[in-house]
């Protein structure tokens, strides 16, 4: 049976995230550095570490079957490749930045300046949806010092928290578009190939549904139950088993760690005590 290419960054943002879902998959891999790609021992894929930016091509050209990349990257070299899953890693944002004192009117602030970016084509097409006339010099790499150094008047590069921005006297004004890790794969693949994605699918749902759900335990008095019953938006029922001491019940529930969030205050003032939130590792739905 044939193997699963998939292709990961090879060191930067992506690198460690992709590889750690591998492994939480239960794929095995080695790991030396220097290695351009590894074949798994325990499951039928091999691993290419290549650039980001050449992922989408290779992928189109089925040198690798899958890939995963951030969602900026696939749109920018829009190849004839289809966005498979999105994974919930490397959030950020396309924006558009210029220096911190300048006053910023609006978009046609960028008309006549020179922009400085490694996005021509989705920078390209901003400007053109919104009648800008502006001169997009194209850089690989450290754009945010392009301003600084007198090579463009502004920027348009990644943010997430905007401290690089900031540090580099410049201020976000615009945001182009948002961004996460997601798996794309060629069109062709071969019905072998297609039966290892989606057991390798399987695998990552599971462990991205563990990763954004907790397993919540808590002690209550059994007057209370109802009401953290109804206050718990558990999977299902939740358990309710007895405590030694007469009247006490524990309670066991699988929660989203955001509503978890939400609803502790409400789960306290219920009558709720004692409550321990544990990960999930895997969870099957
Ligand atoms: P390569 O050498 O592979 O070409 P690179 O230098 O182009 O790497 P990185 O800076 O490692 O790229 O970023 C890879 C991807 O990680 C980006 O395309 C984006 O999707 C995401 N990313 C970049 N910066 C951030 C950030 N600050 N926060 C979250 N995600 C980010
Ligand atoms: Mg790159």
């Amino acid at each position: 049976m044939s193997e699963l290419k998939i292709a990961i960054q090879k060191s930067g943002r992506l690198n460690e995230n992709s590889r750690r879902l591998l492994e939480e998959c239960g794929i095995k891999f080695s790991n030396g550095s220097g290695v351009l790609k590894t074949k798994a021992v325990n499951f039928p894929v091999e691993i290419l570490f290549l650039r980001d930016d050449d992922i989408p091509q290779y992928v189109e050209q089925q040198v690798a079957d899958i890939g995963i990349l951030g969602e900026n990257m696939v749109f920018e070299k829009s190849k004839d490749v289809s966005v498979i899953e999105k994974l919930g890693f490397a959030q950020c944002r396309l924006s558009l930045a210029i220096p911190k004192e300048e006053n910023y009117p609006g978009p046609e602030y960028f008309n006549g300046k020179k922009v400085a970016t490694s996005y021509p084509k989705l920078l390209s097409e901003y400007f053109e949806k919104n009648g800008i006339k502006a001169e997009i010099e194209e850089i690989s790499g450290s754009v945010e010092i392009a301003p600084g150094i007198g090579l463009a008047d502004a920027v348009c590069d990644i943010v997430s928290s905007g401290s690089t921005l900031m540090t580099n006297g410049l201020r976000e004004v615009t945001s182009i578009l948002k961004s996460q890790a997601v798996i794309i794969g060629n069109k062709k693949l071969s019905g072998d190939k297609k039966k290892i994605l989606e057991k390798l699918l399987f695998r990552i749902r599971a462990v991205k549904s563990a990763g954004e759900n907790k397993y919540i335990l808590l002690n209550a008095p059994e007057s209370a139950i109802p009401e953290i019953c109804r206050i718990l938006p558990g999977m299902k029922s939740p358990t309710i088993l007895p405590l030694a001491e007469k009247g006490w019940f524990s309670l066991h529930s699988v929660v989203r760690e955001d509503e978890f969030w939400e609803r502790i205050n409400q789960l306290k003032s219920a009558g709720a005590e004692g409550i321990l939130v544990i990960p999930i590792e895997k969870m099957i739905l």
